[in-house]
């Protein structure tokens, strides 16, 4: 039987397209996908919405807000503390709002009408930057094992070297929550 071989083409209406089966049996969910004995995933893989840990209907892989803001919570009180340096941008969680420096910081805790930092729920941002190319991103035109021209990998190299040398470009939230000392001299 040639059913595996790539070479051969197979048309909708050719035999080896689909085959009609008796005698399987397994879960299968909405868009008709086969699970086999794992009726878990196949309930997971039909299903739009769940129930959030308190029991509030909400969308499939989220949760309510009052359980993600409990999460949220928990997350600042669990992580690891660090002195803030006074330069790297801030994230306050609780507002979801990005602070690059101590006068942004000062404008959130009177917005917010809060006096002490930790209550904005702080995080020392670390930076993001622009990723670089490598060859196997042309895998699909190469021949197997087949290696870009001399001319372009040395063109490649200059892009790359030019993506590290842009350094940061935007921040995220990190790990560290941050000890903001606002007496504190920074230079
Ligand atoms: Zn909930």
């Amino acid at each position: 039987m040639q059913a595996n071989n790539p070479e051969k083409p197979i048309f909708p209406e050719s035999e080896e397209a689909a085959k009609f089966v008796t005698g399987i049996s397994g879960w299968v969910d909405r868009d008709g996908r086969f699970w086999g004995a794992d009726e878990k995933m196949a309930r997971y893989s039909g299903s739009t919405h769940r129930h959030c840990d308190c029991g509030e209907v909400v969308e499939q892989r989220s949760y309510c807000r009052a359980c993600s803001r409990r999460k949220d919570i928990e997350k600042y009180k669990n992580a690891q503390k660090i002195e803030w340096d006074h330069k790297t941008p801030l994230y306050s969680q609780d507002h979801d709002k990005y602070l690059f420096d101590k006068d942004d910081l000062f404008d959130l805790m009177c917005e917010t009408q809060v006096t002490d930092p930790d209550e904005l729920e702080l995080f020392i941002c670390e930076p993001n930057e622009l990723s670089q190319i490598n060859s196997e991103y042309w895998n699909d035109d190469l021949p197997e094992d087949g290696e870009l021209p001399d001319s372009v990998e040395e063109a490649l190299a200059v892009f790359n070297k030019a993506l590290v040398d842009a350094g940061t470009v935007s921040w995220h939230p990190g790990k560290f929550a941050a000890i903001v000392d606002l007496e504190a001299k920074h230079d």
